[in-house]
């Protein structure tokens, strides 16, 4: 009896650890004040500490900013400025204020890190940590082709281990996306965008169903579509979708098949297919993610400590997926249809300067003919090379009409 009542006062007074003894996450929501949470969760920072530099992007709310952060004391820092409208209704300023109460309750290299909110005079303001390079889908297609394989893969690391703090705070996501991770200066991923999220019933149970609400289809494991079961295991598999976005510099998932195509395709067993350049290990740890079966899929966990061994081992990286595009390669008659597709259409001229017409003097190109040729980026380089090595191992299997 008096174990019980032990246990009763012990999960009364510390409901904020988990099993792990880590902090487990509150939704502001469950506040009767939901000012209360973001007095708890976030700092209040006087607006004579912000200067405002620039407009960087529009969110839903309000501008986005880049400005700098001046607190008594400390040397001043670049930061992301949220303001929210002039005139915006109180149910406005809550729910724009409900991310801060959440962002501000984590602290971690890969998730955003929240400096504090001004709500004490207008317009009201969300500070976080400034990320240079911004969003992250944004980001890849400005740069295609141009990080090695090894880099990407640091990068989905960043965003599985940030994904795993989050999981075991008991925090489903609900929405990532590559557009909602963001990235520094040094390539370091961080989740962001703590909009969509709501509570999870339990820890022990791990899952909720609710009602309501928009749904990021693309992203979105086929049990949370149907039945809104939203959990870890449904973040992982929006995990994979950014994996594939990643792996392919940001092209668009499912391409621009309609929502309806792409819920009855997966319904009926269909998956995305590597992306050009993908290696093996990646695409398979992707599979997995997209098992329908979700305990079947593997934790952020066990996905951090498989890129942990993939980046240990580089080699592990060297087989490259089949794919579609790859095998097409075979096909193509002339240089410049084969680099436009590999997207790097932007070399026929050179190419074509030295020399190299035919697909004939292609397979024997080398990296140094490569950098004579004027393909000086080494992401470049790289990906021209793994689609030569390609056609080569096909031209040596006797594949090759
Ligand atoms: P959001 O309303 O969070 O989707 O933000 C809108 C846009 O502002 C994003 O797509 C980013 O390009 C940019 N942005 C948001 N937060 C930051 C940040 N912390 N650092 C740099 N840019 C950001």
């Amino acid at each position: 009896m008096i174990g019980k009542v032990y246990s009763i006062e012990l999960k009364l007074t510390t409901p904020l650890f988990n099993h792990l003894g880590s902090r487990t996450y509150i939704d502001p929501h469950t506040y009767e004040d939901p000012n209360q949470a973001v007095r708890e969760f976030a700092r209040e920072i006087d607006a004579s500490c912000i200067s405002i530099e620039a407009i960087i992007g529009g969110g839903e709310f309000g501008d986005v900013c880049k400005g700098k952060l001046r607190l008594a004391g400390r040397t001043e820092i670049d930061v992301a400025i949220k303001t929210l409208k002039p005139g915006s209704s109180d149910k406005c300023k809550m729910d724009f204020l409900t991310e801060a109460s959440i962002m501000g309750q984590f602290e971690h290299p890969n998730v955003i890190f929240l400096q504090g909110v001004v709500t004490k005079s207008n317009p009201v303001m969300i500070i976080t940590e400034y990320m240079e390079n911004g969003s992250l889908d944004t980001f890849l297609r400005a740069n295609d082709g141009k990080f090695q394989v090894i880099q990407l893969v640091g990068m989905l690391r960043g965003i599985a281990a940030g994904m795993q703090y989050l999981s075991e705070m008991n925090y489903v996501h609900r929405d990532l996306a590559a557009r909602n991770v963001l990235v520094n200066s040094q390539l370091v991923c961080k989740i962001a965008d703590f909009g969509l999220s709501r509570e999870i019933e339990s820890a022990t149970e791990g899952a909720y169903t609710t009602r309501g609400g928009k749904i990021p289809v693309r992203w979105t494991a086929p049990e949370a579509i149907a039945f809104r079961k939203f959990t870890s295991a449904s973040d992982v598999w929006s995990w994979g979708i950014v994996c594939w976005e990643v792996m392919s510099y940001g092209e668009r998932p499912y391409w621009n098949w309609s929502n309806q195509d792409v819920i009855k395709s997966i319904e009926k067993g269909y998956r995305l297919p590597p992306p050009m350049d993908c290696p093996e290990s990646i695409y398979t740890l992707m599979l997995d993610c997209w098992h329908k079966e979700r305990s079947n899929r593997p934790t952020f966990a066990s996905i951090v400590a498989t890129l942990d061994n993939l980046i240990r081992v580089p080699d592990s990286l060297t087989k490259i997926a089949p794919n579609r595009v790859n095998e097409e390669i075979l096909l193509f008659e002339s240089v410049e249809e084969w680099l436009e597709a590999i997207k790097m259409g932007r070399y026929g001229e050179l190419f074509r300067k030295s020399g190299v017409t035919s697909m004939d003097a292609v397979v024997r190109l080398t990296v140094h003919d490569l950098a004579a040729i004027g393909v000086t980026l080494v992401g470049h380089q790289r990906k021209i090379i793994n689609s030569i090595q390609t056609i080569r191992s096909h031209l040596s299997h006797g594949f090759l009409v």
